[in-house]
């Protein structure tokens, strides 16, 4: 290890000295033009400045890909790079002897991983992981990586004929339209915004080829059906068939032109999304025929005319809500597009039915207005919910190959990033909870891969200083008591209990985790939870409803009764399930919460993760307005932070932040090593590097200034040595 030296034993150098001080500068930072740094590991040294600063350079000199050791960092051109996305580029790293020595690209990625399934005797499982922020451009590179596999995993024929729409690859690209037009939504960040998490594996058989995929779907977004944001839209599916829609379909669904829906905000912008053709198209590809999407788009106008079911007040509590204006004909259109009875819709809506006692009594009890309008929603949410998981099990039984035609498979885990607004609640909670876990699976994976590097270099080096973000896990996720543990409780006693008293509570319990923090200043009640990639609040304010997610036992009733053939099939007939008003200490199996489930999908998903190797690509968004050549450090700083490259970066520079090629260090300053008996032991050791494979290291208390002063100190016996003969 290089030592320190005291700067009285720094011989004179004087003019030399300054020289050698450029030239090491040069040498150690600025060897190579930033923007043609293609690892961010190599700019030396790594800190977050200089890390800033070569993806800046980069992305003004339009290279969108670069490393950053075993994660590709993708900036979002924001216009269009068809070159970079060519079938010849695809072939050309498919077919590369040395990957490595290509520009960094995701294709790099996609084919490292394609090797890596084949490169045992035994296929190996892989997995990359896309994150990053909403409109950062993962949905993008989850679509080019599975076009890459499509066209190198496919059987040969499909090189010559990659349009034909009966192959397995083609069926699986078809899943992505479909899939965006139902769970895609326009937001305020992204109009082609993921409303759900999703993983896919591609399934590979012996030869490499591509014969099937899953689709594993996240935390739907269900509430957009029936609640939109100002300024953004409901699911395009909605607007597709509001203007993709024939004369003769318009009549069918009563969609005529020009129609207003509450549910359908904003329906003057046209997106490229919008096109219902593409939609049909690849339904029909994936086996979904004409009467089954008709079926489909029926049931979907139905829930745009219940949207405009109005209620009012009535003046006397027993009686039900008033229908308000053109309502009773929303009721109508509602009620036969999707196969019920009028009145029954209306009263299941707008009454509540209660049972209690030893007998099950039944009790009806009209609700008032704003109980009408979330029964009302809560219709439409649970009817899009089981759409879209129809929808989904319909694509997987289309493409998903039989167990014994795969015995390999790449997963593509295409995944909202973290999340921090001024205020949060359950569904960043869930998303924030799922990056925590995907960090640590993240960060134990790089280390690993860190510390194999240097024992190959044949250093020692440990990381016990390094922080695992499990403290925080433990208070999100740990038993027995966590923050899903307490909203949980709260769900299975059913009390009523304040904002502020399940503050009180979370904070009570929880106090002793250093990941818990209150912000004292704050009106609304929340709890703050320290995430690896900054602190979050939380409201208290309807968190355990949220993580209760109820549908009155009726509204199912109800569906169940409908005799539309896909709503049949959506809501098959069960024995009767009991109420929720039972009084408390009936026995009744407690339904699983949000939080439980997403926890459990989350744990699979992990099981599988560990099972594979994984590959990160982390897409950063260079600014929020989606303008090309616009790079505001600001923004991406704070993305480095949330997707955990900061903290990379950190762990990098704990490790050996300066890394200089062996080869390059020992042309530049071989002559050094003739001065051993003179220059302090630091020297000798930086000369004598172990880098076999063409890194030398530095610990970290030798930063570059302490190399700096060896090789400052040394300059004195360099220029005595040069001068003897
Ligand atoms: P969300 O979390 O909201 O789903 P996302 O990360 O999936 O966001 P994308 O929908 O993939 O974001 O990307 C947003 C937009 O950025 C795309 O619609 C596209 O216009 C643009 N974009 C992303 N990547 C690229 C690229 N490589 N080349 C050109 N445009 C891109
Ligand atoms: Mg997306």
């Amino acid at each position: 290890m290089l030592h320190q030296v005291n700067d009285h034993s720094l011989g004179s150098g004087g003019q030399s000295r300054a020289s050698l001080r450029e030239d090491l500068q040069e040498f150690l930072g600025r060897e190579t033009p930033l923007h043609q740094l293609d690892d961010l590991t190599k700019v030396n040294p790594v800190t977050l400045e200089t890390v800033l600063r070569c993806l800046q350079a980069r992305y003004m000199a339009d290279v969108f890909y670069t490393n950053a050791g075993c994660t590709l960092v993708a900036l979002n051109p924001f216009k269009p790079v068809p070159q970079l996305y060519t079938l010849e580029l695809m072939r050309e790293y498919h077919a590369a002897s040395e990957l490595q020595k290509l520009k960094p690209h995701i294709f790099t990625v996609a084919e490292q991983t394609y090797r890596n399934v084949k490169s045992l005797i035994h296929p190996v499982n892989q997995s990359i992981v896309v994150s990053g922020e909403s409109g950062a451009g993962k949905t993008w590179t989850s679509r080019c990586l599975m076009k890459f596999y499509a066209v190198v995993a496919a059987a040969p024929t499909s090189w010559e004929s990659p349009k034909i729409a009966e192959r397995i690859e083609q069926r699986i690209l078809n899943s992505n339209p479909v899939m965006e037009a139902f769970g895609n939504a326009c937001t305020l960040r992204n109009n082609n915004s993921s409303r759900f998490g999703k993983f896919i594996q591609l399934q590979l058989n012996r030869a490499q080829q591509m014969t099937g995929a899953a689709v594993q779907t996240y935390l739907l977004e269900k509430t957009r059906v029936a609640c939109q944001a100002s300024s953004e839209r409901n699911f395009h599916i909605f607007y597709q068939i509001c203007k993709g829609a024939s004369e003769d379909e318009r009549l069918q669904w009563h969609l005529p032109k020009g129609a207003a829906f509450s549910w359908l905000p904003n329906p003057e912008r046209t997106l490229e999304e919008d096109c219902f053709e593409v939609t049909r198209e690849a339904m029909l590809h994936l086996g979904i025929d004409s009467t089954t999407q008709n079926n489909i788009f029926k049931v979907l106008a139905g829930l745009l005319h219940l949207g405009n079911i109005r209620f009012a007040n009535s003046e006397d509590e027993a009686q039900p809500c008033q229908l308000m204006d053109n309502a009773k004909c929303s009721v109508r259109t509602s009620a036969s597009l999707l196969g019920l009875r009028e009145d029954m819709l209306l009263e299941t809506v707008r009454i509540r039915t209660i049972r209690a006692g030893k007998q099950q009594q039944v009790f009806r009890k009209p609700c008032p207005q704003a109980e009408c309008d979330t029964r009302r929603d809560c219709l439409a949410k649970v009817v899009y919910e089981r759409l879209f998981d129809w929808l989904v099990s319909v694509i997987n039984s289309s493409i998903c190959a039989d167990p014994d035609a795969w015995t390999a498979f790449i997963g593509l885990l295409d995944v909202y990033g973290f999340e921090s607004f001024p205020n949060n609640s359950l569904e960043q909670l869930c998303i924030n909870y799922a990056n925590e876990k995907l960090q640590q699976h993240f960060v134990a994976h790089y280390l690993r891969a860190q510390q194999e590097e240097y024992a190959l270099e044949g250093l020692e080096w440990s990381f016990v200083s390094y922080q695992d973000n499990q403290t925080c896990l433990d208070l999100i996720e740990g038993s027995p008591i966590s923050v899903c543990s307490l909203l949980n409780e709260e769900c299975r006693l059913n009390r009523p209990s304040s904002a502020a008293q399940l503050q009180t509570r979370i904070e009570g319990a929880l106090a002793g985790s250093p990941c818990l923090g209150h912000n004292k200043l704050s009106r609304e009640p929340s709890f703050i939870v320290v995430h690896y990639a900054g602190p979050v609040r939380y409201l208290t304010a309807g968190l355990v409803e949220k993580n209760k997610d109820p549908v009155p036992p009726e509204l199912t009733e109800l569906l169940q009764l409908s005799q539309d053939p896909l709503l049949t099939v959506l809501f098959p007939t069960q024995p009767k399930e009991k109420t929720q008003e039972e009084p408390p200490g009936q026995s009744r199996a407690p339904a699983l919460t949000v939080v439980s489930k997403f926890k459990a999908s989350l744990e699979q998903l992990l099981l599988v993760l560990h099972s594979t190797t994984p590959h990160y690509i982390r897409c950063i968004k260079p600014n929020s307005q989606g303008q090309p050549q616009t790079f505001l450090q600001e923004e991406v700083l704070s993305q480095l932070e949330a997707c955990g490259l900061v903290e990379t970066i950190h762990i990098s520079a704990a490790g050996f932040p300066i890394r200089v090629s062996h080869q390059n260090f020992m042309e530049r300053y071989a002559s050094l090593r003739r001065l051993r008996p003179h220059t302090p032991s630091g020297l000798h050791n930086l000369c004598a590097a172990r880098g076999h494979s063409g890194q030398l290291p530095c610990s970290e208390e030798t930063t570059l200034q302490t190399v700096l002063r060896d090789l400052l100190h040394a300059l004195p016996a360099l220029t005595r040595t040069a001068a003897t003969p």
